[in-house]
Order: C-alpha cells, then structure tokens, then sequence
C-alpha cells in the first residue's frame, strides 16, 4: 500500500497517524514537500516541494528492539542498492545513518520505533534523499550536501528511483529479519566513508577521538581508541571527521 501526498509535515509522523489507524505492515508514505521534515535529534530536513524523495515505510518485526540494532546501517544499504545504477562516484556511508557522494549528504535516514520493545515492533523507516535541488533555498542546511542531479551519470526520474528504493528496502528487511545487520556487514563496508580515518564521535557533551575501524556485526562502530579497539552503539551518537 503506498499512499502519496502533496504535503505534509513529516512522513513519519504521517506513517505514525497511519499506525495509530490501523494501517501496518508494509505501508509506504511519500510527500512532494514536508513543512517539518526531521532529522534526528530533533533537527530539520529541508524538503523543498517536488524536489527530492521523502519517503517512511512501515515494516514489522517480531524479535524486539534489541534485534533491530543495525538496521539503520542496513536501511544505508538498501539506499545504496538503489542509486548504484547511477554511476555515482565517490558514494560512501556514514554510520549510523547518513548517505554521502563525495563527503557530502546525498540522503538521511531516520528510524522511529512503535509497539512492544520486548516483541512485535513496528519500525518507521524514514528517507529524504536529494534529487534536484537547483534553486532552491538551501541556506540551512548546516552542513555540506549534495543532490543526486550533480552526482548521477544519468537524469534522475523519481519515480523510477521511488519503485527502485521500495524494492530494495523490502529485500533488505526481509534479509534483516532472517540475519540480522551481520547479513549486511560487508555491503556497508565497502562503502565506509570513514574507513582508518581519524573521526571524533560525540556522547552527549563529551567527544572522544579515534581512528574508525568500521563496523562490528550488531552494527556497531570500532572506533581505535589510543590502541584500543572500542565498539559504539546507539542513534543518538555523532561522527564527525577528526
Ligand atoms: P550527524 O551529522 O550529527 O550525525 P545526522 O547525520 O544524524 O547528524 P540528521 O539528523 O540525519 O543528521 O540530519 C540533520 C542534518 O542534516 C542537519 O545537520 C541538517 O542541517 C542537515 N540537512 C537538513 N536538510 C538537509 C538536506 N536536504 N540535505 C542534506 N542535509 C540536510
């Protein structure tokens, strides 16, 4: 079921309305423009109207919380999945959550988490992923991006690229749901931006700084921490490069 609107203020909050009306499993939402498209932490995505794809899908799990650890890393993966016909040089992932061509921020995710944190969970996938956004207002956007027009070998349609990344997500939920983030490991890999680059993450106030070793199979960053090897979990934790 895909339900497509002119507007809205989030597709996650849309999705989550939907949740709360009964709709589930499988569920897709896309808007042609967001008044309050979010980011994590509370933080704005700018979401031009017709510009760009903003899109929450509504998948279910059965196993808890715990077992979604990952997922966003493997939500990158499926995204990746469906540019990969685009030529894109320089296409890499940044964990937890980020999409980047050329160090750049091509497209975020955001997760959102509904029902039993012990049992059937139902997880709203959020994606808005730059496509065009020449002349555009783009003054607020904090920090560098890039959109998929100046990146891709051949004209972005968006609806192509929709049909495209609802195929690919579907794959990677299912994929997830029989293995976990480990079943992804290697596809993130070897498109980690930040691979044996020194990077500081931050917690809560506090930085601490490290050269990245990629990822561990729960999803989790290894971080070189004066020699020794420290594992980061959690969504709410920054990356920037060191
Ligand atoms: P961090 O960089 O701290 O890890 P994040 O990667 O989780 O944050 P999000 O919360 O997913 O980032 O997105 C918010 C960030 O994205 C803000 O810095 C915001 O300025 C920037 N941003 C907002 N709109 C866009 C856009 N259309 N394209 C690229 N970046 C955007």
């Amino acid at each position: 079921q895909l339900t497509i609107v002119p507007s809205v203020d989030s597709t996650n909050s849309l999705a989550s309305q939907a949740l709360e009306n009964g709709s589930g499993h499988g569920a897709s939402f896309v808007a042609e423009h967001q008044s309050a498209g979010r980011g994590r932490r509370g933080r704005q995505w700018l979401s031009p109207f017709a510009r760009s794809l903003y899109l929450t899908t509504i998948w279910e799990f059965t196993n808890g919380a715990a077992a979604l650890e990952g997922l966003s890393l493997s939500v990158a993966v499926a995204v990746a999945r469906a540019l990969r016909r685009y030529g894109i040089d320089g296409l890499a992932l940044k964990w937890p959550n980020d999409v980047l061509a050329g160090d750049k921020k091509l497209a975020g995710i955001l997760l959102e988490m509904q029902g039993d944190p012990a049992g059937l969970c139902q997880v709203l996938v959020g994606i808005g992923l730059n496509v065009d956004l020449r002349g555009c207002q783009t003054g607020s956007i904090e920090r560098p991006w890039i959109d998929l027009r100046s990146v891709a070998e051949v004209e972005p349609e968006r609806n192509k690229l929709l049909a495209k990344l609802l195929v690919e997500l579907a794959a990677v939920y299912r994929e997830f749901a029989g293995g976990g983030f480990g079943v992804h490991k290697d596809e993130w890999l070897a498109l980690d931006a930040y691979k044996d680059a020194p990077v500081a993450i931050q917690l809560g106030e506090e930085w601490v700084n490290g050269i990245a070793r990629g990822v561990d199979a729960g999803g989790g960053l290894v971080l070189d921490v004066d020699g020794v090897n420290r594992t980061f979990y959690g969504g709410e934790v920054s990356l920037r490069a060191g």
